[in-house]
């Protein structure tokens, strides 16, 4: 979604660009895409490969930054919780968050020396990276990896979710399937409703830090703070842990319902949209 929008919002020489580099610098055939219902676009298609190689790249920390949900900053260096981009460690596992990782790509996306084949997958985690930091739960976590932790229950649905796919997909396709829409034409319709408020101001463009500070305050707000009843804010030091962090809210026996939608689903849209708008200002100041 957030590459469709992006896509409105390209120059034309940023267009061209960036579908030349997909165009000749396919991804490996052996790759078997997790992401099957992508519209035709080559930066719809482009979006989610970073997620495909993750695994193997050992580069999962590039997708996120946990910042605890208990901090009360809005702004600041994220040294804290974000490594630099470094070799890679003993066992493989290549240090980042998505704020350094961000920085990293996009430099070889702009360095004319690097081959077309660097530079596209360069592009590939671009997208990528733009969109996961406008999903608030890459900004923060409360000893539950940013919410894949967790277990509620989603409207009626029989099956529990955790918060992290609540907000990567479910309230999304909620909003989908209320509006009868397809993932194109949503697209199209976020970009007129948002383009005045967001395209040409509150972009920051140029200061992904300040991005996820933003998904940070609405994880706070929102994400974690719409919930009823309430998930207790872990203490600094806390090390619950996976298991015991799904224990106790599968204890509280929450229930995403209109309320909590509500609530959600315009910061959802805005976040996409702006996530799109950023994304297309970084690859217009590119080509
Ligand atoms: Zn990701």
């Amino acid at each position: 979604m957030v590459a469709l929008i992006a896509r409105e919002n390209l120059s034309k020489s940023a267009a061209a660009a960036v579908d030349k580099l997909l165009a000749e610098n396919p991804t490996a055939q052996s790759l078997n895409p997790y992401c099957k219902d992508v519209p035709a676009d080559s930066m719809a298609v482009a979006s989610t490969w970073a997620d495909d190689v993750r695994r193997g790249e050992k580069n999962g920390p590039w997708h996120y930054v946990d910042i605890p949900l208990y901090v009360t900053a809005t702004s600041g260096p994220l040294d804290k919780w974000c490594d630099p981009i470094g070799p890679a460690r003993p066992d493989g596992t290549k240090p980042g968050c998505v704020t350094s990782a961000l920085e990293y790509e996009l430099k070889i996306l702009r360095d004319p020396k690097q081959s077309g084949a660097d530079r596209t997958n360069a592009l590939r985690y671009v997208i990528h990276f733009v969109g996961d930091m406008h999903q608030p739960l890459h900004d923060s976590d409360n000893e539950d990896s940013g919410g894949n932790c967790t277990a509620m229950k989603f409207f009626d649905e029989p099956n529990p979710w955790n918060l992290h796919a609540i907000w990567d997909f479910k309230l999304i396709q909620k909003d989908l399937t209320t509006r009868k829409v397809t993932q194109t034409s949503y697209a199209k319709d976020l970009n007129v409703q948002f383009v005045a408020k967001f395209r040409d101001s509150h972009l920051d463009a140029s200061d992904p830090v300040k991005w996820a500070w933003e998904g940070h305050e609405l994880a706070v707000k929102t994400t974690y703070g719409a919930l009823r009843p309430a998930i207790a804010i872990e203490k600094e030091n806390a090390k619950t842990g996976c298991d015991a962090e799904r224990a106790k809210v599968t204890a509280l026996g929450i229930t995403i319902g209109d309320a909590y939608y509500d609530a959600s689903i315009t910061p959802t849209r805005e976040a996409l949209a702006k996530a799109g708008y950023r994304l297309a200002a970084l690859l217009n100041a590119t080509f």
